[in-house]
């Protein structure tokens, strides 16, 4: 079976692992941003088993902030 590969991330279940991501049904849509050892929360509540919202919170866990987070957006950015 081939595989298409459009980016550097890949996921795959843990074995045994000392960092991980941790996926489970919490209280709403959240997750830890970018590496931080061991078990590294992502919950996927009630309304959060869409797609984007799945896409979104994995991001995180990799270790994107949103746009307007980002620590160089004042050099991108006006605020009025
Ligand atoms: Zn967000």
């Amino acid at each position: 079976m081939s595989t298409q590969t459009r980016n550097c991330i890949k996921f795959k279940e843990r074995r045994y692992e000392i960092s991980y991501v941790n996926i489970f049904s919490g209280d709403g849509c959240y997750s830890d941003v970018g590496r931080i050892g061991g078990s590294q929360e992502l919950s996927l509540g009630r309304g959060c088993q869409v797609m984007g919202i799945i896409i979104h919170e994995l991001f995180y866990a990799v270790g994107f902030y949103h746009e307007h987070n980002r620590s160089d957006r004042d050099q991108y950015l006006y605020i009025y």
